[in-house]
C-alpha cells in the first residue's frame, strides 16, 4: 500500500471552518501555536453561514448558559475592535412579543426571572414596541424588551474571522474533507484528508452537527442534530430594530420553559394546512440591507439531511403572511435549512476526548462560538479557564437522555 502524501505539518489542526472552528484557530494562533484549518466545502458552509445572527441573552437559562452568552457578546465586541466592524455588530436589544393574553401572563413571570438574572428587561405596549420597531408584527399584543440582546451578520463574521486567521498565519484548506484521525497507538498524530495527511500534535473537531456522522473516527459525544429552516426576503423599508422572538415555538428558550407557570400548549408551534407538525423556534431578524430573516422550523431530528421540507416552508410562510399581510408580494431571496446541534443541557461540549479535542454542540453558536475559541485555546494551552469545567464532557447533565 502506498503511503499518503503529507499535505501539511502543524501544531494543531482544526476540522471545520464555521464560527467555532475559525474562532478556535484564531485564538490558538494568538497563543503562539501554528494552526491549520481544514474544511470539507468552504468557510460558512455549515450552520454558521445560514443563521439569523441573533445574539440572544434574554432566552438563556441563569447560570453557565447566560454567563457564556454574556462572555460571547463581550468577545464579539472585542472582535469588532480587532477585526474591524465588517460584520454588522449591532446592540439594539431584543423583543419577545406575545399574541395571546395567556402568553402575556407567562411573560410577566419571565420578566421577573430575567430581572433577577441581572438582565435589563421591561414589558412594552404595542405602541411602545412600534416606536422601537417599525415592522412590529400586526398580530402582536405587546412584548418583552431586553436591552442586552445583540446581532451580527454571521456570514460576514466568518469572512472577517477567515481573513484575520490568514493574516495571522493560519493556513486554511477548503474543499478538503477529513476522512479519519491518524493514530499511532493511543496517540493521535493528525488527520487523513481526501488530499493527503495533515500531521499535528493536536486535533480539534469543530464540525458542528457533522460530529455525529463521524462514528468511531470522531469522538463519541452526546450531541443531537436537527434541521433548522430559514426564509430570507427582499429588503423592506420598515426597520425591525431589535431582533425578535415570537411565541409560536419556544423549543430552544430554556429560560421560559423552566418557569413554573410555563405551559407548552400556550406557546405551540404552527401546524401545516394538512396537519403536519413541525417544531418551531419563532425568530425574526433583519440585516442592515433590510432583508428579513424568518425562522425557524425544526424537523428531521437526528438526521444530517440538510434539505428544507415543504411542511417547514409552509409553516414559515403562513406564519409570516399572518403577521405581515402587507408583504404577500415580497420576493423570497433565500430558503434553506442548516444543521443545528443540541445537547441535553443546551451547553456546548469543549474537552479532550480519547486523544482529540472537541468544540461542538453549539445550539446558539452566534453567541457561544466566538468565546468557545478562547476557551478551547485555554484548554489546549493548559491555562486556567472560567468555563472549561462547566463545558467538560463528564458533567453530570450530559448523562440525561433528553436532548434540548
Ligand atoms: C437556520 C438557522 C438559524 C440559526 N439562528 C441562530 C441565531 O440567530 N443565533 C444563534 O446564536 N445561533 C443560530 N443558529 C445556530 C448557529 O448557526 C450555530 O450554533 C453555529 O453556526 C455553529 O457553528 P459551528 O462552527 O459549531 O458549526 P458549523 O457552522 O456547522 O460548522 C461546522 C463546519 O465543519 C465542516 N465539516 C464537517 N465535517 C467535516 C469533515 N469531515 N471535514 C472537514 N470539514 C468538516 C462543515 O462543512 C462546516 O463548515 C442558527 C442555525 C440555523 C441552522
Amino acid at each position: 500500500m502506498t503511503k499518503a502524501a503529507t499535505l501539511a505539518t502543524t501544531d494543531v489542526v482544526v476540522v471545520g471552518a464555521g464560527i467555532t472552528g475559525l474562532s478556535t484557530a484564531y485564538e490558538l494562533r494568538k497563543s503562539g501555536f501554528s494552526v491549520v484549518v481544514v474544511e470539507q466545502r468552504f468557510a460558512a458552509f455549515g450552520a454558521s453561514g445560514r443563521n439569523a445572527g441573533a445574539v440572544w441573552l434574554q432566552t438563556c437559562r441563569t447560570g453557565t448558559e447566560l454567563d457564556l452568552a454574556r462572555a460571547g457578546k463581550a468577545k464579539l465586541r472585542q472582535y469588532v475592535s480587532e477585526l474591524g466592524d465588517g460584520f454588522e455588530y449591532q446592540e439594539k436589544g431584543g423583543l419577545f412579543f406575545f399574541e395571546t393574553e395567556a402568553q402575556g401572563r407567562i411573560l410577566e413571570e419571565y420578566v421577573e426571572d430575567r430581572r433577577a438574572a441581572g438582565l435589563d428587561v421591561s414589558i412594552l405596549s404595542v405602541k411602545e414596541a412600534q416606536d422601537l420597531s417599525a415592522a412590529f408584527p400586526a398580530t402582536a399584543l405587546g412584548a418583552v424588551y431586553c436591552a442586552d440582546d445583540a446581532q451580527i451578520d454571521s456570514q460576514k463574521f466568518v469572512a472577517a474571522l477567515s481573513a484575520a486567521c490568514i493574516r495571522s498565519g493560519v493556513r486554511i484548506f477548503q474543499n478538503t474533507a477529513v476522512l479519519s484521525e491518524l493514530r499511532n497507538g493511543p496517540s493521535v498524530t493528525g488527520v487523513k484528508t481526501i488530499r493527503g495527511d495533515i500531521l499535528a500534535s493536536g486535533v480539534v473537531w469543530a464540525t458542528g452537527a457533522w460530529i455525529t456522522g463521524l462514528g468511531n473516527e470522531g469522538a463519541m459525544v452526546p450531541v443531537g442534530t436537527a434541521r433548522m429552516g430559514q426564509v430570507v426576503t427582499q429588503s423592506i423599508d420598515a426597520l425591525l430594530g431589535p431582533v425578535m422572538h415570537g411565541p409560536r415555538g419556544v423549543d430552544l428558550v430554556g429560560a421560559l420553559r423552566d418557569l413554573p407557570g410555563f405551559t407548552a400548549a400556550t406557546f405551540a408551534p404552527p401546524t401545516g394546512n394538512h396537519g403536519q407538525s413541525v417544531g418551531y423556534d419563532d425568530v425574526i431578524t433583519q440585516n442592515r440591507a433590510g432583508s428579513l430573516f424568518i425562522g425557524h422550523s425544526i424537523d428531521a431530528v437526528g438526521s444530517l439531511n440538510p434539505h428544507i421540507s415543504m411542511a417547514a416552508t409552509q409553516a414559515m410562510i403562513s406564519t409570516t403572511l399572518e403577521r405581515f399581510p402587507g408583504h404577500a408580494g415580497l420576493g423570497v431571496t433565500g430558503l434553506w435549512a442548516g444543521l443545528m446541534s443540541t445537547t441535553p443541557d443546551g451547553l456546548p461540549i469543549l474537552d479532550r476526548v480519547d486523544g482529540v479535542y472537541v468544540n461542538v454542540g453549539h445550539t446558539w453558536g452566534v453567541a457561544t462560538g466566538p468565546i468557545s475559541g478562547q476557551v478551547m485555546a485555554e484548554i489546549i494551552s493548559g491555562e486556567r479557564s472560567d468555563f472549561a469545567d462547566a463545558l467538560s464532557i463528564d458533567r453530570s447533565a450530559l448523562e440525561s437522555d433528553v436532548i434540548g
